[in-house]
C-alpha cells in the first residue's frame, strides 16, 4: 500500500475527522429516518439535524432558526445572490470582489449576459478588500455586494464589518463567503450589522463533502433555488442530508473556540524555511491571514510541473487552476493583487490543519528543494 501523502492543500478540502464519521455513522446504518417522517425513526433524525443547526450556528454566533442547510458553499453563495435580486428586480447592479470564488464571480458572469452590471472590487497589495473600494462602486441601483471573509488562496482576511458597514449605509444586501474563515478564526455575525448573508462549507471543516450552510439575517430577503417540499422552514426543498448535517455539526463544535496558535506556527516554520532555502522566494499576501495559509512565489520555477514532481515524492499543494497539460492558468486572485502573470504562475499555495505535524512540514521543505532542484536541472539539461 502506498503511504499517505503529505497533505498541505486542506483549503482545497479536509479529511473527515473520526469524531465527525462517528457522529454520521448511526444515521448512514439504523437510524436512516426521513425527518419528516411522524414516527420515532422520523424524529431522531430531525433532532439530530436540529442539533446539529444549534452547533453551526454556535460556531459563527448565529441563531439557529437563521441557519439553512445547503448541499455545498457553492450553493450557499449562489441562494444568497439569488435571494438579493430576487428582493430588488429593478436593481440591476451587483458588486463582487476581484478574489471572490467562482462561485460568486461565474454567476455574477452569468448575470451579466444577462443584463446586470457588475463591477469588480480590486485589492490591495497585500491582497485585503479596502472598504473605502467597496464604498466607491455602490450605487442607488447596487442589488447585492459580495466579498469574502478571508481568501482561500492567500488566507488573506479583509475588514468585513467596515465593509459591511459601507453597505448597510448604501442600503445594499451583503454577502461574505466564510467558507475559508470559519472555524479557523472567529466569526460573530451579531457583531456585523449590515452582513445579511454568509455562507459556510462542511467539507473545509473536516465534515465530508456535500453538505454546507447558509445564514441569513433575521428580516432579510430570501429566495429559494429550489422548490418542492417543505424541509428547511420552505427555504431550501429536498430531504435534508442528515449524516452530513449531524457530521458538519460536529465538525463546528469540535472547531469552536480552538486555539490555531500551533497550527500558525507550523505554517510559519513552513514558510521561514521555504524562504530561506529558495533564492528568490517571497510571500504572497500580508497583514492578517488565516493561521493555516501560506501562498508563496518560489523564485522562478512554474508551479504546473512542480505539482507533478512533488505528486510523486508524496506532497499535494495547490497552484493556480491547473488544467490538463500540467501548466496552471495564473491565478485571479494573485493577478488581482498585481502580481505579473510570471510570478502568479510561479506560485503555490500551502495549506495545513490541525493534524499537519512539524515532521511532515520538514519533509514538504525536502520535497519542495529537491523538485525545484530536479525541475531546474530538467530544464537547463
Ligand atoms: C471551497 C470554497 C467554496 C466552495 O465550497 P463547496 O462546498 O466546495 O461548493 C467557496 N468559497 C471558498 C472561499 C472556498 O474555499
Amino acid at each position: 500500500m502506498p503511504t499517505a501523502p503529505i497533505y498541505l492543500d486542506c483549503n482545497a478540502t479536509t479529511r473527515v475527522r473520526p469524531e465527525v464519521f462517528e457522529t454520521m455513522r448511526p444515521f448512514l446504518q439504523d437510524q436512516y429516518g426521513n425527518p419528516s417522517s411522524a414516527y420515532r425513526l422520523g424524529s431522531t433524525a430531525a433532532r439530530a439535524l436540529e442539533q446539529a443547526r444549534a452547533q453551526v450556528a454556535g460556531l459563527i454566533g448565529a441563531q439557529a432558526e437563521d441557519v439553512i442547510f445547503t448541499s455545498c458553499g457553492t450553493e450557499s453563495a449562489n441562494t444568497a445572490l439569488h435571494s438579493a435580486i430576487s428582493a430588488f428586480p429593478d436593481k440591476r447592479h451587483l458588486v463582487v470582489s476581484a478574489i471572490e470564488h467562482s462561485a460568486i464571480l461565474k454567476h455574477a458572469e452569468h448575470l451579466a449576459r444577462r443584463g446586470y452590471a457588475v463591477t469588480r472590487v480590486g485589492v490591495d497589495a497585500e491582497g485585503r478588500v479596502q472598504p473605502e473600494a467597496v464604498a466607491a462602486a455602490l450605487r442607488d441601483d447596487t442589488a447585492f455586494a459580495a466579498v469574502m471573509w478571508a481568501n482561500n488562496e492567500t488566507g488573506v482576511i479583509s475588514p468585513i464589518s467596515e465593509i459591511a458597514a459601507e453597505c448597510a449605509r448604501r442600503g445594499v444586501l451583503f454577502f461574505s463567503d466564510a467558507v475559508q474563515a470559519a472555524g479557523k478564526v472567529p466569526i460573530d455575525v451579531s457583531r456585523v450589522p449590515g452582513l445579511h448573508y454568509l455562507g459556510l462549507s462542511g467539507h473545509k471543516l473536516h465534515a465530508p463533502k456535500g453538505i454546507g450552510a447558509l445564514w441569513v439575517r433575521p428580516g432579510a430577503p430570501f429566495s429559494s433555488l429550489l422548490h418542492g417540499g417543505g424541509q428547511e422552514e420552505g427555504r431550501r426543498a429536498g430531504t435534508e442530508n442528515v449524516a452530513s448535517g449531524a457530521g458538519f455539526g460536529q465538525a463546528c463544535a469540535l472547531a469552536r473556540g480552538r486555539d490555531l496558535a500551533a497550527v500558525a506556527a507550523r505554517r510559519d516554520r513552513l514558510e521561514a524555511a521555504l524562504l530561506e532555502r529558495l533564492p528568490g522566494a517571497s510571500v504572497n499576501g500580508g497583514g492578517e491571514r488565516l493561521p493555516n495559509t501560506t501562498n508563496i512565489y518560489l523564485g522562478g520555477v512554474e508551479a504546473g510541473p512542480l505539482l507533478l514532481l512533488f505528486d510523486k515524492a508524496g506532497l499535494c499543494a495547490s497552484a493556480g487552476s491547473a488544467c490538463s497539460s500540467g501548466s496552471v492558468h495564473p491565478s485571479h486572485v494573485l493577478r488581482a493583487m498585481g502580481c505579473s502573470a510570471e510570478r502568479a504562475k510561479g506560485s503555490m499555495r500551502f495549506s495545513l490543519d490541525v493534524f499537519t505535524t512539524d515532521e511532515e512540514i520538514d519533509r514538504a521543505v525536502e520535497i519542495v528543494v529537491r523538485s525545484i532542484d530536479k525541475l531546474k536541472a530538467a530544464l537547463a539539461g
